[in-house]
């Protein structure tokens, strides 16, 4: 059933983005929690259009690996709004920052809800382009669901380059900044693993893969260790089977890369399940 824009409250602030504020909120008469997304009127133009965009994908999708729309109200809030489910952890970046590096098992486990997610949204001809720390959401579950559809794209009948600068710089991959040689015969889908890669790692290593610690993380820095670079890949102490897998998202050619349900049935994948 749907919820009126009056029955809700605010309760805190949980983050600021681009253009608008996300809100802990809850409704007054089930006391149900939810996060609420908000984005005034007076926003540039640019911004507005990613909210759209972002509402038109909630829409659409309905996955337990993605973050559940619950409404969307176009005149209230000052604006734009997007009421959704409150993922209680945060995000994987808050949850690395409070309790440390991710264990190969808990991250086997991360691995295979955002790749089921991405599967679903692949499927669905939508590419994230900005897979992240920060857009992924937990919960106290341990489920881990994607999120922030901004720069997302729908594909149409075509297979677009979409190699236009969107999204985070330093999760982008190689064929996004140079298609000619890393592209291959380039689909956008691919560009989602190798940031989901450049993610697993991060969430290993405790820092930014790309860059050492304590670099500073300017776009000419990271667009030559993305084109020019060794992808970066798991010290010796890892896995083989953790190794392996990230080396299948961190392949520079982006046809080489796995896909999304090729990489669902790869070894570090299968052995355990809950972490
Ligand atoms: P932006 O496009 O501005 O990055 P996000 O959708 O990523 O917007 O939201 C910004 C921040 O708000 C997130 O990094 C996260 O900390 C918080 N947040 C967003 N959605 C939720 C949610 N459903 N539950 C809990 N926190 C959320
Ligand atoms: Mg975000």
């Amino acid at each position: 059933s749907a919820i009126s824009c009056n029955d809700i409250e605010k309760i805190q602030v949980l983050g600021h983005g681009n253009g608008g504020t996300v809100y802990k909120v809850r409704h007054k008469r089930t006391s149900q929690v939810y996060a609420l997304k908000v984005v005034h009127g007076d926003t540039d133009p640019l911004v507005r259009r990613q909210v759209f965009r972002e509402m038109e994908i909630l829409r659409r999708t309905d996955s337990p690996y993605v973050v559940q729309c619950h409404g969307i109200y176009e005149k209230s809030f000052g604006d734009i709004a997007i009421l959704m489910e409150y993922m209680d952890m945060g995000t994987l970046d808050s949850v690395l920052r409070q309790k440390g590096t991710f264990s190969e098992s808990k991250l086997a486990h991360v691995a295979r809800q955002v790749l089921s997610g991405l599967n679903y949204l692949h499927a669905h001809k939508i590419i994230h382009r900005d897979i992240k720390p920060s857009n992924l959401l937990v919960n106290q579950k341990m489920e881990v669901k994607i999120s922030d559809f901004g720069v997302s794209k729908i594909m149409c009948r075509t297979l677009d380059a979409c190699n236009s600068y969107v999204g985070t710089c330093a999760y982008m991959s190689p064929e996004r900044f140079d298609p000619d040689t890393y592209g291959g015969n380039y689909n956008g889908y691919a560009g989602d693993i190798w940031s989901l890669g450049l993610t697993l790692l991060e969430l290993y290593l405790g820092y930014f893969p790309l860059l050492s610690p304590g670099q500073r993380p300017d776009w000419a820095t990271l667009m030559c260790a993305i084109c020019f670079g060794d992808p970066p890949s798991l010290p010796e102490n890892a896995s083989e089977k953790f190794r392996s897998f990230i080396e299948c998202c961190l392949q520079k050619e982006s046809s080489k890369r796995w896909t999304t349900t090729q990489l669902l049935s790869h070894p570090f994948l299968l052995q355990g399940s809950e972490a």
